[in-house]
């Protein structure tokens, strides 16, 4: 036998079933609660601080985890506990990972604890990129970032939409443009520390599914950020700029380091689906098992077994695919067929689909919220949508397998 495995080592296993018996015996029995009250569950992210789930730490030994399976297989089992609740626990990471992708040592030491707070006082983040008028088509973003060099200070206005913690968070991570002419390569990420002034919520929304997770609005109206509040820093991002600028005058094409950055963070959104998906399953299988029509329990029907079998196998593939992409952003392999981004489409279509034939294998039950597959359903349906639609995934595979500038 060669080293080849699929499995999870000891201290994996250990960690998986840790994260489980969190999700099943804290998040589950919570789920429909926070579902209805459409809020932050803080108590249940206060548990999770309290047993160090919810901490920089955790999620950094996951992230460091040689195989590149911790994130996986955290996200997995945390969204097989209820996915709202879990967006609430994991939605920091996405602020969290702005910093550590852009920021300094400096930045990231001093603005990546408080993003979590500690368990007596826990605090979320955001991270705000989204905008109404700039959702796929990040290129037309339109918040602006302006350098007061008197002051060293830069001024942020604007309105971003859909951020996940967005004005209920202690820092936010917020993308905006420093140079309108270079498109997405004009943009620049900043922290707003916890109390800035000007810094709003604006709308929030009320959602179909992962109500307990907060969405809003955040509105940006001569927020005053110290200069050291620049990811990276005024030097790296001149030199950037400069860049460029310099490519655009050549006309030569410039690669998008972004484009890289999301295949290595797809495959975590397509591990939440598959353990949407997972949850579902297995409740439609038990319920098969029990549930009799005609004398006989209706699994018996290979209509509904077949069913079952079609729901397991693409679950299976799905996680084949997450795992995949996964261990290739760690081992640092390149994602010529953008991998990660077929993970993430196949997955999140996946969800859906499993989850729907889970209503119909519950009948009548499973349209009621008092079964839990209706929820998993409407919760199921963000995962095509954030991170990138099912579309934009489908045009960078197309493009990476093609080399083509499909549109
Ligand atoms: C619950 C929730 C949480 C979110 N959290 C965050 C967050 O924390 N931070 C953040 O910055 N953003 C967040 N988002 C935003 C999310 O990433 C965007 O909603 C997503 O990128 C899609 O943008 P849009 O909604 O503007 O849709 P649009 O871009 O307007 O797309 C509408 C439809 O057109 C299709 N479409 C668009 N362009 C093309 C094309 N070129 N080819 C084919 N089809 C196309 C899309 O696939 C989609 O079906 C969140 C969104 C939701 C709903």
């Amino acid at each position: 036998m060669g080293d080849f495995t699929l499995e999870l080592n000891d201290d994996q296993k250990a960690v998986r079933d840790w994260i489980h018996g969190f999700a099943a015996d804290v998040m589950r029995p919570a789920a429909a609660e926070w579902d209805e009250r459409e809020e932050t569950p803080w108590p249940i992210i206060q548990e999770a601080a309290k047993i160090g789930l919810y901490s920089l730490d955790f999620y950094a030994q996951q992230f460091f985890d040689p195989t590149g399976l911790g994130i996986p297989m955290t996200m997995e089992e945390l969204f097989w506990g209820d996915a709202g609740i879990a967006l609430s626990i994991v939605g920091t990471g996405l602020a969290a990972v702005g910093v550590l992708a852009n920021g300094t040592e400096e930045q990231i030491g001093t603005w990546v604890p408080q993003m979590y707070g500690d368990a007596d006082d826990v605090k979320v983040a955001a991270f705000c990129s989204s905008e109404p008028d700039a959702g796929s088509d990040v290129a037309s973003m339109r918040t602006r970032a302006v350098y007061d060099e008197a002051k060293d200070e830069w001024v942020l206005n604007g309105t971003k939409t859909w951020a996940t913690n967005g004005g209920i968070a202690s820092v936010h991570v917020v993308v905006a443009v420093v140079d309108p002419e270079l498109g997405s390569k004009g943009h620049a990420s900043f922290i707003v520390p916890p109390g800035t002034p000007g810094l709003s919520q604006g709308q929030k929304f009320k959602k179909h599914g992962i109500r307990a997770s907060h969405t809003a609005e955040v509105v940006l109206d001569d927020v005053r950020v110290p200069g050291h509040c620049l990811l990276g820093g005024k030097d790296k991002l001149d030199e950037r700029l400069a860049r460029a600028r310099e490519r655009a005058a050549s006309g030569e094409k410039i690669k998008n380091a972004a484009m890289a950055t999301f295949e290595a963070s797809r495959p975590a959104v397509g591990a939440m689906a598959v353990g949407t998906a997972r949850a579902a399953y297995e409740y439609a299988l038990e319920y098969a098992t029990d549930r009799r029509q005609f004398g006989r329990p209706i699994i018996d029907n290979q209509g509904v077994a077949f069913q079952l079998a079609d729901m397991r196998t693409q679950i299976d593939a799905a996680r084949l695919l997450v795992w995949r992409a996964s261990w290739m952003a760690t081992a640092g392999r390149p994602f010529t067929a953008a991998e990660g981004s077929m993970s993430k489409l196949f997955a999140s279509e996946t969800a859906k689909k499993v989850t729907a034939q889970a209503i119909q294998i519950l009948g009548g039950n499973g349209y009621t919220r008092e079964y839990p597959v209706e929820r998993m359903h409407r919760d199921s349906a963000i995962y095509t949508i954030f991170e990138g639609t099912s579309e934009i995934q489908r045009l960078v595979i197309a493009r990476a397998v093609s080399g083509l500038p499909i549109r």
